[in-house]
């Protein structure tokens, strides 16, 4: 009987990815959830998977190993995706563009940041009135301030 050379290899494989809260970046980051399961090997060659499988979630950033269940946590909700959603309510309730980036920049946000903002909410579905210049969603139409006006 010659000597032979075996154990196991864990081998990995990526089940899911996306992105999660990692606990050790404290901040959204992706991840990928692998599969590991260790692998019955003769002289060093996987031959058959022995044993259940084992998932893990690992940070792309910090590459962290986590329990799948860091999944489930879901950052504290803040005020200001609340105040986001509103926004866009009133952009669809007929407030130009112009009157919402008004009150971004009162908030505190940078003209080029709460431009950014608006043209993600509206991915450049926007027109403007030939009237008073103002911009509004296309779903708004004619414009509001024209049509009171008159
Ligand atoms: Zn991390
Ligand atoms: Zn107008």
């Amino acid at each position: 009987m010659p000597i032979i050379f075996f154990g196991t290899r864990g081998i990995s494989w990526t089940v899911d990815s996306g992105e999660f809260h990692c606990p050790r970046c404290s901040e959204k980051v992706p991840y990928k959830l692998k599969s590991t399961r260790p692998w019955f090997t003769v002289y060093f060659i996987p031959l058959f998977p022995v044993g259940g499988s084992e998932r893990h979630v690992e940070c792309r950033e910090c590459g962290g190993a986590f329990r799948e269940d860091v999944l489930d946590y879901r950052a504290p909700k803040d005020s200001s995706q609340d105040y986001a959603a509103e926004l866009y309510e009133e952009l669809e309730a007929g407030k130009s563009i112009e009157t919402i980036r008004r009150k971004l920049e009162r908030l505190g946000m940078s003209p080029t940041r709460s431009e950014e903002m608006i043209d993600e909410m509206t991915r450049g579905k926007v027109w403007s009135c030939p009237e008073c210049g103002f911009h509004y969603l296309y779903s708004v139409k004619p414009c509001p301030k024209c049509t009171t006006s008159k």
